[in-house]
């Protein structure tokens, strides 16, 4: 009886201290629910178009910059109700991350911050009437901001569109684990009587996206598939990596893609680079070099492109479909519509535009916020966007990872860990933060599930 009124009070305590932290690190919400004014009814409506690093800064940034005024009202309309947290999708495919875990909920964060959000695909965009069509309604704005990211770009390679996989998203990561765990309970089945095309997996890129998937494979196969398939032999499943320029991870110094390929090829990783696809069918990659590798799992990370829709809105775009912007963001020729993050062709100092990376979409919303901001006042002068890479991190599964940070240049189970650290801080919600962390100290100590969601792949 004592014991477990000693239980029954240590769980008591235990809540009750949880909770008391819990408000004391909860910030106010701008609004309750019931006294939010409808976005319409602000003398000054910023819309903005897409919730992913772009779209999410501005407006979370607007917010803030906007919390004791009533006279600035934001909405986010995004195809999805959560942004992807990109770093981390590829250990989705390990099952190092649970995919739920890095989907952060778009609508909580916005909803706080006194933004309001809008599930809905972008149709059209009326310059005149200024307003933006999505999911059958229309919806004002004072200030447009075009925030709609990427695509994949398959540079119309035949049939590379048709038969293989991409990496875009958190179902693509799930799918491509899914098609490792499917070819793994066919050739069981079949007592391994399978062609070897349905075990080679061939990533087409081999920039960061590339390599991260090659080693999320291995890592699904070795470490969490091979033990609960006994009657396969792991190293007959071929992971092969190739690129068409020199070397891999050509955003990266010479010495760290050394360091970087001669893990992948330890771990039997083969890289092929110098080496192009010039044709997929169902069964095979036909190479630039004439040779062919059969395969029935073609991944392509080889290359992204603004999205698509873009050619939809009667705008300013580059050859690629990049939104031109001067360096404050405006579109050109488009009086108060903004662009940034991958959908933007943003020119740098150096003459070139500004990489479509994470980091720099961040950036580019701090300096867009403070500028719309300026052109509602009228007040002040508007802020040059000038991109500062901080630096690039690339995991090559859980142990190992090839970093440069500000010149600085490291590898191992120290960058890893480095890696990991990083990135978390950067997730933005603090409940997704602590659910990563509770994934990996769990998987430090068993293996990841090797379950199977049908539907997917
Ligand atoms: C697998 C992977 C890993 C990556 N890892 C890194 C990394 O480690 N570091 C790094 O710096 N960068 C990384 N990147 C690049 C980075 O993710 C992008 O540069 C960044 O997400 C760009 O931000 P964005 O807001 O422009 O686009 P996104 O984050 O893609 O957001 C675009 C938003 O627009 C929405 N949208 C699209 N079309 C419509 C429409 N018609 N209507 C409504 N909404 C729409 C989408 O749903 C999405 O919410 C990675 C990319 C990938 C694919």
């Amino acid at each position: 009886m004592g014991k477990l009124l000693k239980a029954g009070l240590a769980a008591g305590g235990t809540v009750a201290a949880a909770r008391l932290l819990r408000r004391a690190f909860r910030s106010e919400p701008r609004y309750a629910p019931w006294e939010k004014p409808p976005y319409r009814d602000f003398p000054n409506k910023v819309l903005i178009a897409g919730g992913g690093f772009a779209g999410y800064t501005v407006a979370r940034d607007l917010c803030e910059l906007t919390r004791d005024r009533e006279d600035v009202g934001v909405m986010v309309i995004s195809r999805e109700n959560f942004l992807t947290f990109w770093p981390m999708v590829p250990e989705v495919i390990a099952n190092d991350i649970d995919a739920q875990n890095i989907a952060q909920p778009l609508r909580r964060s916005l909803i706080r911050a006194g933004a309001s959000f809008r599930r809905a695909e972008v149709e059209s965009v009326d310059f005149d009437r200024r307003c933006v069509r999505a999911g059958g309604q229309e919806f004002p704005y004072d200030h447009l901001v075009l925030a709609l990211g990427g695509q994949p770009n398959f540079f119309g390679i035949p049939g590379v569109e048709e038969h293989s996989l991409t990496m875009k998203g958190l179902s693509d990561a799930m799918r491509i684990r899914n098609r490792m765990i499917e070819r793994f309970e066919e050739a069981t089945l079949a007592r391994g009587d399978v062609p070897d095309s349905r075990l080679t997996f061939v990533i087409i890129g081999g920039g960061a996206t590339g390599v991260e998937t090659a080693a999320q494979l291995h890592s699904l196969v070795h470490h969490a598939l091979a033990p609960d398939y006994p009657n396969i032999n792991p190293h007959r499943v071929r992971i092969i990596l190739i690129e068409a320029a020199d070397e891999i991870l050509q955003e990266l110094d010479p010495a760290l893609r050394r360091v970087a390929r001669a893990k992948l090829v330890e771990r039997r990783i083969e890289v092929l680079t110098k080496t192009a696809a010039q044709e997929v069918t169902g069964d095979r990659v036909i190479l630039n070099n004439g040779d062919v590798i059969r395969s029935e799992n073609v991944i392509w990370t080889a290359g992204g492109r603004p999205n698509a829709k873009l050619r939809d809105l009667d705008l300013p775009l580059t050859k690629l479909d990049g939104v031109i912007v001067d360096r404050y963001l405006r579109v050109q020729d488009r009086e108060n519509v903004w662009a940034l993050g991958d959908c933007a062709a943003i020119p740098g100092r150096d003459g070139k535009y500004v990489p479509p990376t994470a980091q720099a979409a961040t950036q580019e919303g701090h300096v867009l916020a403070r500028n719309i901001l300026a052109a509602i006042d009228g007040a002040g002068e508007l802020e040059e966007f000038e991109y500062r890479p901080l630096g690039q991190l690339v995991e090559l599964g859980a142990n190992f990872a090839v970093n440069e940070v500000m010149g600085v240049k490291f590898s191992g189970l120290l960058a890893a860990l480095f890696w990991r650290a990083v990135y978390l801080t950067k997730l933005k919600s603090p409940q997704n933060r602590l659910r990563v962390v509770l994934d990996w100290v769990l998987h430090a100590f068993y293996r990841p599930a090797t379950t199977q969601i049908r539907g997917l792949g």
